[in-house]
């Protein structure tokens, strides 16, 4: 039932999900769904009959809402045409069994496809009027590689020309998007005419369309296609059928089918969210979850650690200038601090990690609202985390991103969470390095959960995303996406490996970062150099490649050379940037300044830092 989530009727496409159709019937219930497409392969592999099929979805409170895909019904050869519509009345048995109305027709892919318009009308009429007789109707939709028939327009004047009151329209946003079609041409339909929706986004890809389709779509927000245009455009007809999901992906056809449903349940939420505010005014209930507090920092980023790479990390924090400013009342965390750049390192068991490994386990965010941001968080399919606290201990709300990664809502003002640690006498206030505060995390996602998690930042938290970037790094290709506040008050980049990985493994495995800001990175790094900061040297080839590339000022070059800095430049400004050794097997510092108005987090520079990292832990072995 859709009790959880009132609004549209939300439906997903068992081809969505992983498994026999017993494991996705019970994600898409779990996750809220109130109908299913089903697709016609999970029948066929299923023991069930068609009507066991049905007494299980009314079990589940799922309704039935589209039958699917019937293929290649007209035919330019009379014979086969006849087997086709003795065909289609197979199928229209099984549909009265399962108790749907609809079957989705998608345009022909065959060699002997209708070409001609007035005889594809008169086919698909002729089973329309077979279906229509029993009750039941056609939505015929354009597939972008159909051999005639590739886009809506032209379904839609094959339906226009049939004129049967039991064929309608299915429009599917991959197929309208991925071929540049335009959504403002469907206010020419009639809404009574538009028999079904379905759901897709896709990354912006150059490659042929039926493998981009069957590889690569993603849940609506994942991607970069404007979903929000596309519906808005189909609510302004009329159309009050299922908002329907339909989702070809590699990793959703192996992962767990009810984490895939949830992400699902979520997409379509942000989607109607991002509707609500549209004109023309959508006539229907969407979701409205509370609105997202503004964030207006990092207040905190807490690493997990253990009795060897908690005093690792710390020395590293002292010789970047932080100062061990306080003690957790009732558990083994300390705060460092320096300017508002503030960092915990937690000796508790805050989840399994390998001996002598540290890994950022949560990000303290600084927000306007932390209730309604986990009321927001748990509207959302987020799972919201419950807190264990001492009687005088800060109540913080927090709720688990893809990754594990906890993210607490914080204010930071004298009686919140920093109330929870007892002074040890150390102070922050002598300037330290000049670190000023938290400009970014970087976050390596589990290949799985990539897409799932750009989705969670964008829908839960109110961060946009931005393009996806790629560079090919020592040790295979790293995606990137970064998930900005609009003001940039908050930054996280998301990394993963395009392929996953096998026994050669030299790279840091899933690495993790955290970067300061700071005003004058060079002085920052006199200051780090005399402290014996474990700062990364780079190859002087980097630092000659960036003379060639760049008309960097001779002081500055020097600095680049002697300090091992990172440089990048984007239309708006540049970008001074400085990596330590990794700390604790998985995680080091970044200290980074932004020029101008640069917007970028230096990730072009990534494959010469995997290398020099690489090359320190080589000369650390020995
Ligand atoms: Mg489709």
């Amino acid at each position: 039932m859709s009790a959880d989530h009132p609004g549209p009727h939300r439906s997903i496409a068992t081809v969505c999900l992983s498994g026999t159709l017993e494991d996705k019937l019970a994600a898409a219930s779990a996750a809220g769904f109130a109908g299913i497409e089903v697709f016609e392969p999970d029948l066929v592999a299923s023991p069930w009959s068609p009507t066991e099929l049905a007494a299980r979805c009314a079990d589940l409170g799922l309704s039935i809402d589209l039958y699917q895909p019937f293929r290649d019904l007209d035919s330019t050869d009379p014979a086969r045409f006849a087997r086709n519509l003795r065909r289609a009345e197979r199928k229209f048995d099984v549909m009265e069994q399962l108790g749907t109305a609809t079957v989705l027709v998608c345009s022909s892919v065959a060699a002997d496809g209708v070409a001609d318009p007035d005889l594809l009308a008169e086919q698909l009429a002729a089973a329309a009027v077979r279906a229509g007789e029993r009750g039941l109707r056609i939505a015929y939709e354009a597939l972008a590689w159909g051999t005639h028939v590739s886009t809506w327009e032209a379904s839609w004047d094959a339906v226009r020309r049939a004129g049967s009151p039991a064929l309608g329209l299915c429009l599917d946003s991959f197929h309208v998007l991925s071929r540049g079609g335009d959504p403002a041409g469907f206010a020419a339909v009639p809404g009574e005419k538009l028999f079904f929706l379905q759901l897709a986004d896709a990354p912006q890809l150059q490659m042929d369309v039926l493998q981009w389709s069957r590889h690569h779509r993603l849940f609506p927000g994942q991607g970069a296609f404007d979903l929000t245009g596309f519906v808005a455009a189909v609510l302004a007809t009329g159309y009050d059928g299922p908002l329907s999901l339909e989702v070809f992906n590699d990793v959703y056809r192996q992962a767990d089918p009810t984490r895939t449903a949830l992400d699902a349940m979520r997409s379509l939420l942000w989607l109607e969210e991002s509707l609500a505010d549209r004109t023309p005014v959508v006539p229907r209930a969407l979701a409205r979850p509370p609105a997202a507090p503004e964030l207006s920092g990092y207040s905190f980023t807490e690493l997990a650690v253990d009795g060897v790479s908690g005093p690792e990390v710390a020395g590293a924090l002292a010789a970047l200038g932080f100062a061990h400013t306080g003690q957790h009342r009732s558990k083994p965390v300390q705060l460092w601090e320096q300017g508002r750049a503030r960092v915990l390192l937690n000796a508790s068991v805050v989840r399994p990690a390998a001996a002598g490994v540290a890994a950022v386990a949560a990000l303290g965010l600084e927000s306007a609202d932390p209730g309604r941001a986990a009321q927001r968080a748990e509207v959302l399919c987020a799972p919201v985390l419950p807190r264990t606290r001492g009687a005088t201990e800060a109540d913080l709300s927090a709720v688990a991103a893809p990754d594990g990664t906890q993210v607490f809502f914080t204010r930071t003002h004298p009686g919140g969470w920093p109330a929870d640690f007892l002074p040890t006498g150390d102070r922050a206030d002598d300037g330290g390095a000049g670190l000023t505060g938290i400009d970014h995390v970087g976050l390596t996602q589990p290949f799985d959960t990539f897409d799932e998690a750009g989705l969670f930042y964008r829908a839960v938290l109110g961060l946009d995303p931005q393009p996806v970037t790629e560079v090919a790094a020592p040790f295979g290709l790293v995606r990137s996406r970064a998930v900005t506040r609009p003001d940039r008050a908050v930054r996280l980049t998301l990394s993963v490996a395009a392929l996953r990985r096998g026994g050669w493994a030299p790279g840091v495995p899933d690495p993790q970062y955290v970067a300061f800001a700071t005003d004058d990175v060079v002085a920052t790094a006199r200051a780090l150099r005399a402290a014996g900061a474990p700062l990364l040297p780079l190859p002087a080839n980097y630092a000659d490649d960036l003379d060639a590339r760049f008309d960097l000022d001779s002081a500055l070059l020097a600095a680049v050379r002697e300090h091992g800095l990172m440089y990048d430049e984007d239309d708006a400004g540049a970008y001074l940037h400085l990596a330590t050794a990794v700390l604790g097997d998985r995680v080091f510092f970044e200290v980074v300044q932004r020029l101008g108005g640069y917007d970028g987090h230096g990730l072009v520079d990534t494959p010469v830092r995997m290398a020099a990292h690489r090359r320190w832990r080589l000369q650390a072995a020995g």
